[in-house]
């Protein structure tokens, strides 16, 4: 059972269905004027007990809602949507034009990945279900997206009467948001800001998040509350990486979605190549959405840093020897192909996809290196192989144990998300210092260490959500 947390709120009431105690499923519920908005709608991923509450009766609270919106496009922000069709949701969705785009590539596949897995459990017998469904088709996904609404930054919008909506910029991935909900009162408004994933401007190809606007509530993640990202370079990392799969001709392989975090690590490994720091060499983005995905990221200039020109990227943003992979027959190829070479390729976590089979094949040399450039959540095969893979000497992929000869290693500067000192100084840098923050979107640890340093360094009081 799903614990709830309500909090009132000048009137309001917000609720939380997901992201308490864990980094997945962002679901809060906010009641004003008598109407709901839900922020965010995301899928649980990771272990298999959070994966199962995808499949949960949906909760009375999330049914009749009069709006949604959405902060950012990933999975575990947007990933539950077109479920909420079953429940007979027709209101509108509303979201920036840079989530709207990466939506409709996600979602998709989504929906696909979905639709074969339902396919291969009834072929093979193997689900509790019978005949075993998918969580929801291609079909949904059209159908919710035809309910999309964009909002442009910085401009309010009305959500329901008497609630209207404000996004800035988040900084973490293209068209990320936060939402700053400005709730009208008899006396004053209340502002609600949910900040949805941070970024912390240090990434090359996103500009950095807006400042904090003024809010007296908060709802802040806390992905890394406990963490400060390693200062190493990631350019310096990532040439030492390549110097060596070059000088041993083997593999660089990089597990990461192909939104997001695969167009930071070309555009480091293109930098590299044009100030002479690596030779040239293969760099592969096997994924069949990389394409949609880069064009979307090149067509948001907007929220890209202004220090690089949109043309001068478009020309130059690719390694020289670039190449990527739709069908399964080229991705099953490159296995074979002999280095030096750099392959990119998903689940960033390795919960399943292409990286899988990369992995089986270049895990048991000693010559080759897996870097990990991404969030890793507890209890995924990732968290596993970045963790514990070399002192348990094996990865199960597809129920084989896969030798862990490779270096296994992880460039945190890299991360797409605020570690913790970004995100007080992000707080402290406000106009107006917020009354009370509630942290969401965290594992326990992570979250409880958050809410210390905030009441520690800003006085405030932060309720964290485990
Ligand atoms: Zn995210």
């Amino acid at each position: 059972m799903e614990r709830i947390r309500t909090f009132q709120i000048n009137g309001s009431t917000l609720e939380f269905f997901g992201a308490a105690g864990e980094v997945t499923g962002s679901r809060a519920v906010l009641t004003a004027h008598r109407k709901r908005i839900l922020i965010d709608c995301g899928l649980f991923q990771g272990e298999k007990s959070s994966r199962e509450k995808n499949w949960a009766a949906i909760p009375e609270a999330l049914t009749g809602l009069d709006a949604i919106l959405i902060t950012h496009a990933h999975l575990d922000h947007c990933g539950f949507l077109p479920r909420m069709l079953s429940v007979g949701f027709k209101g509108p969705v509303y979201c920036s034009p840079g989530t709207r785009d990466l939506m409709r590539v996600i979602l998709l596949d989504s929906a696909h990945l979905q639709e074969e897995d339902a396919e291969y459990a009834n072929r093979t017998g193997y689900s509790h279900h019978k005949p075993a469904k998918p969580l929801y088709t291609v079909k949904d996904v059209q159908q919710i997206l035809r309910q999309v609404r964009t909002l442009p930054m910085g401009g309010w919008q009305t959500v329901v009467p008497g609630v209207e909506v404000q996004l800035t910029r988040a900084g973490h991935i293209i068209g990320s948001s936060c939402a700053r909900f400005r709730i009208k009162g008899e006396k004053h408004d209340a502002h609600i800001t949910f900040s949805g994933d941070l970024g912390h401007g240090r990434q090359e190809t996103i500009e950095a998040p807006d400042p904090l606007p003024e809010t007296e509530y908060l709802v802040l993640e806390s992905t890394y509350g406990d963490r400060v990202h390693d200062p190493q370079n990631p350019f310096d990392a990532l040439q030492g990486y390549i110097q060596q799969i070059y000088k041993n001709q083997s593999a660089l392989v990089i597990p990461s979605f192909a939104v997001g975090r695969a167009q930071e690590v070309l555009f480091l490994v293109r930098m590299l190549e044009d100030q002479g720091r690596i030779p040239q060499i293969p760099v592969i983005l096997d994924s069949p959405m990389a394409e949609d995905a880069t064009a979307i990221y090149l067509a948001h200039p907007e929220d890209h840093p202004p220090n690089i020109s949109f043309e001068r990227k478009q020309r130059n943003f690719f390694p020289h020897r670039f190449e990527w992979t739709r069908s399964a027959q080229e991705s099953i190829e490159l296995t074979k192909r002999r280095g030096p070479i750099i392959i990119l390729s998903a689940s960033g976590m390795l919960q399943g996809g292409r990286i899988l089979h990369h992995l089986k094949t270049r895990l048991a040399d000693p010559r080759n290196i897996v870097v990990f450039v991404g969030y890793q959540a507890e209890g995924t095969k990732g968290w596993f192989l970045k963790n514990h893979g070399k002192k348990e000497g094996a990865l199960r992929i597809h129920h084989e144990p896969i030798p862990v000869n490779a270096k296994i290693e992880s460039i945190d500067s890299l991360s797409a998300h605020a570690d913790s000192n970004d995100l007080v100084s992000w707080v402290k840098n406000s106009t107006k210092k917020p009354e009370q923050i509630i942290l969401n979107h965290g594992q326990p640890a992570a979250t409880l260490a958050l809410a210390q340093k905030i009441k520690a360094e800003l006085g405030i009081k932060a309720v964290p959500l485990i």
